[in-house]
């Protein structure tokens, strides 16, 4: 194993250049969810300069945005029947550019501010590395360059599983360059691993009055209230010590903002997230139920839309098995910890219900260059280039470790 794990690092770290240079053109051109058609040209050109790539699809979710393709393997065996796939997410966000650097964004208010362009370079270069070795590996590997990962409402992978990106997949695996851990760290965790992400929106509707005669009114700001700290008893006192969610509310808005007059309407926003399916059906139901009880309470109507957009990131165990053993053997024990849980959501928990996958994490802050620290999503976002090809890497190495396993 270990050969093709140094042969793995070789080639990656051969391609680095390319990889780097792919990356800064894709962090110049950002495109939005379910706009990624230039991304996709350019994906669809480098896969087509890579010996043994074919391309499956373009377009998904009735756009000319995504991108499937496959890599076969050439060696006889076992394995030969099962496929794989391996997936990079590449829309930009609604971030105005702050950074002042070569390769800064050139589409004003749309910048790469998750990585995602270090995904596409990063995944493309695994394509190039495993076409080197197409005679080490049997089975099949699906590239799957997903759409839309940023949008929340209309997440991509909900719809590229739906469009049959997985058919014939018998396992799936991704990942996520993060400047929160120290470059070069590659980080695994089996079980439960990001959290799932509902969104909600409370219409509260009362009869709005005058300040002095509340007898009179409705008030819903009572109503507020009174949900206000009911919500957060459903994570004290109905929520195990031991699992994980949080409700947090954000917005509150008035029908009416002056001092003497007790508005109409109260509308509250919020968000809830939670390590487990099971505890997510779980707050939204108590949510609901301790809602009706204050409306019944207060004479107020309440009216909950509860969205959910992200189910939780589970990881599949024996696939993180694979995942840890190919991450030592390509990287050794110094680089190589196990990842704490991650309180942020990611749409591949939608492959996760259908096929066992594992998702992993690849540290990509220099602690001496704080600039390659700053929050995702953020104006002043970027990477420590320099660890790039670690997620190539690893994309490779997994695919190969899962096939040869199997
Ligand atoms: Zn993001
Ligand atoms: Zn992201």
């Amino acid at each position: 194993m270990s050969d093709v794990m140094t042969k793995i690092c070789d080639l990656t770290k051969g391609y680095e250049p390319e990889l780097i240079s792919l990356r800064r053109y894709f962090h110049k051109h950002p495109e939005l969810s379910w706009e990624e058609i230039k991304t996709t040209d350019r994906l669809e050109e480098e896969l087509g300069k890579i010996e043994g790539v074919r391309i499956l699809r373009r377009g998904f979710g009735g756009t000319n945005s995504g991108l499937t393709a496959e890599i076969r393997g050439e060696k006889p065996g076992t394995g030969a029947g099962k496929c794989v796939a391996l997936r990079a997410d590449i829309d930009g966000l609604p971030v105005m550019e702050e950074n002042d650097v070569e390769y800064r964004s050139q589409v004003d208010g749309v910048m790469h501010a998750c990585g995602h362009d270090g995904h596409m370079a990063g995944l493309i270069t695994a394509a190039r590395t495993l076409s080197q070795i197409r005679s080490e590996f049997c089975g099949t590997v699906r590239l799957i360059f997903e759409p839309a990962e940023e949008s929340g409402i209309r997440g991509g992978a909900k719809v590229l599983v739906e469009e049959g990106a997985l058919d014939g997949v018998d396992a799936i695996f991704g990942l996520h360059l993060f400047t929160l851990y120290p470059a070069g760290q590659v980080l695994y965790r089996s079980g439960p691993c990001m959290a799932s992400a509902d969104g909600w929106d409370l219409n509260i509707t009362g009869k709005g009055g005058h300040g002095s005669a509340p007898e009179l009114a409705v008030d819903p700001t009572i109503a507020a209230f009174m949900f206000g700290n009911a919500v957060q008893t459903l994570i004290s006192r109905e929520t195990s010590p031991k699992e994980t969610a949080v409700i947090s509310i954000t917005s509150i808005e008035t029908s009416t903002k002056t001092r003497n007059i007790i508005p109409e309407s109260v509308k509250l926003m919020g968000a809830t997230r939670a390590l487990s399916g099971e505890l997510q059906d779980r707050l939204e139901a108590a949510m609901r139920r301790t809602i009706s009880g204050i409306a019944q309470m207060t004479r107020c109507r309440m009216d909950l839309d509860y969205m959910r957009f992200y189910p939780a990131v589970i990881n599949d165990p024996a696939l993180t098995d694979i995942l840890k053993d190919a991450a030592l053997g390509l990287f050794g024990p110094e680089d190589v910890k196990e990842a704490p849980l991650n309180m942020g959501s990611e749409d591949f928990s939608f492959y996760g219900a259908v096929v066992p996958a594992t998702f992993a994490q690849v540290g990509v802050g220099d602690r001496n260059r704080p600039e390659t620290c700053n929050p995702h999503h953020s104006a002043t976002f970027d990477l420590d280039e320099s660890q790039l090809w670690r997620g190539a890497a690893l994309h490779a190495g997994f695919a190969w470790s899962y096939l040869n396993r199997a």
